[in-house]
């Protein structure tokens, strides 16, 4: 089994806002902005790409332990891009069995929790999207049993958040997920996030929620 992880943004985005603002297609026939720069905590400035990348590390390490094979949609933390279009062909590859989209949110700061974001639209027909969502629905779980997160406080209903707008999630032709792993702005989020075992807990859970989705298959 072969699975995509795709963090979300990069560490050298902010230093190329040309690079990045440059229209690209996301799927339906609408353009996005080929990529953004992400969110970062109040409490200590902690960068959404750095959050990203280190989970997307330790969920990588955690599911090649169990056999699975995995391939990331940047392999550093100083680059630019890759455009949310090129992030979804990389996902599209023959042999990929899902893309799972790793995130943090920037909301409101008396609002915490995680959610997940799954599209209203069928890129690649109903089978796919059933797909999806039963793997949506794994990552929920997990995240409630482990990630030390609670469901959204502030978006979405239990933690689901359905939206037409997510180019990775739009031009995915696999079954994929789109995860927001708790909100920067929050100081209480933000300090699981900014610690090394915060990490790994909330790893842990993304991890378990792909592995029981995988043995569905
Ligand atoms: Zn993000």
């Amino acid at each position: 089994m072969t699975v995509v992880l795709n963090p979300g943004h990069n560490g050298g985005n902010a230093a190329a806002p040309a690079a990045i603002s440059r229209l690209v297609p996301a799927g339906f026939g609408q353009s996005k902005a080929c990529d953004t720069t992400g969110a970062e905590t109040n409490l200590n400035g902690y960068p959404e790409h750095a959050f990203n990348y280190d989970v997307t590390l330790r969920v990588r390490a955690l599911l090649q332990a169990r056999g699975v094979r995995v391939i990331l949609t940047r392999n550093s933390d100083s680059g630019i891009g890759p455009c949310v279009d090129e992030r979804a062909r990389i996902g599209n590859q023959p042999g990929v069995a899902a893309v799972i989209s790793i995130h943090a949110d920037g909301g409101p700061v008396d609002g915490h929790g995680f959610h997940v974001e799954e599209c209203t639209c069928q890129p690649a027909g109903a089978t796919v999207a059933a797909l999806s969502h039963a793997l949506t629905v794994a990552e929920h779980d997990a995240l409630v049993r482990g990630s030390g997160l609670s469901v959204s406080t502030y978006l979405g209903s239990d933690g689901y958040l359905r939206r037409s707008d997510l180019a990775g999630l739009s031009l995915a032709t696999v079954p994929a997920t789109f995860l927001e792993l708790g909100n920067m702005r929050n100081d209480g989020d933000a300090r699981l996030q900014s610690s090394p075992a915060g990490r790994q807990r909330i790893a842990q859970a993304v991890a378990d929620g792909i592995l029981s989705w995988l043995a569905t298959r």
